[in-house]
């Protein structure tokens, strides 16, 4: 069979580069099926735990990683459950049943959601982790394979982190392919921010809260294999602010007429931003997360109340 997810475009920004005075070149996970990046490593988990005789995928991400999950279950033909917390909203609720998942609405934040999740989990049920899985980060890594493939070799990559899946499967992409010097610029909002907060502390910090409106990065700890990587591999931790992400996905519709979460306008900013931890490159290639959940109406009041 066939991948669950497509190969993307790859192409350089004019705008972006225009702006920047540099080369930007833009990978459009957007353009994925479900809306994200997340399909390549949950699609390929999901693969495999088909074979391993999986008869349902149990998931409690009420983001992207839900809707990945649902999206291959509906494909492998494995019925999918996606318990998420009452905060989900209708939008997320709406993708995860249109990819024919059942959703189950349980507690007011991520914790209790999770934790009815894995109570419902029998014998022949997988678990679908949104970012903390070998699986996962061996599926995101065929992202890098597609840019080595076509030729572009950037002198820096710029992504969002949240639980560190992203970040796994660039750099597990990157050294398969003989790249790993390539560094990696890793982006957070500051209400989102457990992997530059452990960096700077020196152990995996456990955040209390998510105060970032970027959703999709709000994993309270960052997985220990990213944690790992930022001791060997050169990655530099940047922090914006809602308001640059928000901008961010504002100025990338009006560019490139692609609407994304906020959660990927965080990696963009650094580009429209232009920060200083880029000042050194002249080719910078920034992942396009994408991101489903947004809607028009919903940017259009973040702009707003923000910008
Ligand atoms: C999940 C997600 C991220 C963060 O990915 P991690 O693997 O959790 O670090 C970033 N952007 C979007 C749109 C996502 O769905």
């Amino acid at each position: 069979m066939a991948s669950l997810h497509i190969k993307t475009p790859l192409f350089e920004s004019r705008p972006l580069s225009l702006q920047s005075g540099k080369r930007v070149w833009l990978k459009f996970e957007s353009m994925q099926p479900s809306g994200s990046f997340k399909i390549r490593g949950i699609g390929l988990a999901c693969e495999e735990y088909s074979r391993r005789g999986a008869r349902r995928f149990i998931s409690s991400s009420g983001g992207n990683a839900g809707i990945a999950a649902a999206y291959a279950g509906r494909h492998l033909g494995v019925p999918v459950v996606v318990v998420v917390p009452e905060t989900t909203s209708d939008r997320a609720k709406e993708l995860i049943e249109n990819e024919g998942a059942e959703v189950v609405v349980n507690g007011a934040s991520w914790q209790e959601a999770n934790k009815l999740a894995l109570s419902m989990l029998e014998e022949t049920d997988f678990f679908v982790h949104p970012f903390d899985d070998p699986l996962i980060w061996r599926g995101h890594a065929s992202m890098v394979d597609e840019i080595v493939e076509s030729g572009v070799r950037p002198d820096v990559i710029v992504l969002s982190v949240g639980g560190g899946g992203l970040l796994c499967g660039v750099i597990e992409g990157l050294r398969r392919n003989d790249w790993a010097d390539v560094p990696v610029i890793a982006v957070e909002t500051e209400g989102a921010a457990c992997f530059a907060q452990s960096v700077y502390q020196g152990y995996r910090v456990e955040l209390s809260a998510i105060t970032s409106l970027a959703t999709s990065l709000g994993a309270r700890q960052v997985c220990e294999q990213a944690f790992k990587w930022s001791k060997k591999y050169p990655i530099t931790n940047l922090l914006v602010s809602d308001k640059s992400a928000i901008s961010a996905c504002e100025s990338f519709a009006s560019d490139h007429r692609v609407i994304v979460e906020p959660a990927c306008g965080a990696a963009l900013s650094a580009v429209y931003e232009s920060v200083a931890e880029l000042r050194s490159f002249d080719s910078i290639l920034v992942i396009v997360c994408g991101g489903a959940t947004t809607t028009i109406d919903q940017m259009q009041s973040w702009s707003r109340e923000f910008v």
